[in-house]
């Protein structure tokens, strides 16, 4: 599989939680007239294999015969822009999914797409095939940045979609992208507000990469452009994970997918690329907590209590925040409590 960065598409990651998994498939847009700057859209029109519409049974039947355990799948029409593609041919598709929802083997239908590819039309035909959530790739809402990044629509397209998706009944989807050209951590940060004004219930964190075949990189060679480092970027994550979820919105994703192409055609010429970007911001999360719940902590056998799902992550990364626990002396058990909240500890 190719690597695309189309952030304007549901990544194919195959499960959400546990108890939720999606089945993704992959429909890239054809011939999208637009040129942004950090996309290598050629790869994604000229060498994806596109299933097509009859295809789609067979590929959700195999999904779901390893899907039999009761968890909430959703059937997720990802790559490039769902409804840039001609309406018809949306709607050969989506009758696919649809019959899905209506024997009740599924429970929604989720897409992705750019927010100036939403109008009547398209809510109306979305509606009437059970679309429960629509994604937008919003990268920003600076539209000093959006024009940098070549993404072909001011900040008033997102707003204006954002309302027109949540007046219909969807779940909305808000993705962001962090560095891109012209980008500042006040922007993003401004960004991460704007998401949560608009209403969104669900987001995706991607760093900009410079990938081969891009505008960005002919930028980046030129000494035009200067990607944000690893430690920025996981820092920006962190503060920006910490602040949706204090409001509530649900983060699928944080960090870009490890794609066969990033790994081995070597696509990636520059940029915050980490195969686990997200437990490095998680790492972050949980240094800040123990230097502060150990401040007054020296030369000592502790235990500490934590949720379970985060014992790995107080740990951190590659063990990255033994070095707390060293620098202080202290010799440090830490074990799971399922009634401590999310990033709550306990000191034994
Ligand atoms: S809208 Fe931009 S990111 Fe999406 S496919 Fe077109 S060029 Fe790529």
């Amino acid at each position: 599989m190719a690597f695309f960065y189309s952030l304007d598409s549901t990544s194919p990651e195959y499960k959400l939680t546990l108890k939720h998994s999606n089945i993704p498939i992959f429909i890239p847009e054809l011939a999208c007239p637009h040129q942004c700057l950090f996309c290598n859209q050629a790869k994604i029109s000229g060498q994806q294999e596109i299933p097509q519409p009859d295809e789609i049974p067979s590929i959700v039947d195999s999904y779901l015969d390893t899907m039999n355990d009761g968890r909430e799948v959703e059937i997720a029409f990802f790559g490039g822009s769902f409804t840039g593609i001609p309406l018809d041919l949306q709607e050969k598709y989506l009758r696919e999914a649809y019959k899905y929802l209506c024997e009740g083997k599924i429970n929604g239908i989720r897409l992705s797409t750019r927010p100036d590819y939403i109008n009547d039309k398209v809510i109306e035909l979305l509606k009437r095939y059970g679309v429960t959530t629509i994604e937008l790739g919003a990268q920003s809402t600076n539209d000093d940045v959006l024009l940098a990044s070549g993404r072909g629509h001011k900040s008033d397209a997102i707003r204006k979609a954002s309302n027109q998706i949540l007046t219909a009944g969807f779940h909305l989807g808000l993705q962001m992208m962090i560095g891109l050209p012209h980008d500042t951590y006040e922007r993003s940060r401004q960004t991460v507000e704007d998401i949560i004004t608009l209403g969104a219930d669900n987001t995706r964190i991607y760093p900009t990469l410079v990938i081969k075949g891009t505008q960005l990189a002919k930028l980046y060679e030129l000494g035009r452009y200067q990607p944000l480092d690893l430690s920025t970027a996981v820092s920006w994550a962190k503060d920006f994970y910490l602040r949706f979820e204090t409001a509530g919105v649900t983060i699928l994703r944080v960090g870009l997918h490890a794609s066969e192409e990033l790994t081995h055609e070597r696509s990636l010429i520059a940029g915050p690329y980490h195969k686990s970007f997200k437990e490095l911001m998680m790492t972050e999360i949980w240094a800040d907590i123990l230097n502060q719940t150990l401040k007054e902590k020296r030369d000592q056998e502790i235990t500490l209590e934590v949720n379970p799902t985060q014992v790995n992550f107080v740990w951190g990364y590659a063990g990255q925040n033994k070095k707390i626990f060293q620098e202080k002396n202290l010799t440090a058990k830490i074990r799971g409590n399922n009634s401590l909240s999310k990033y709550e500890v306990k000191i034994i």
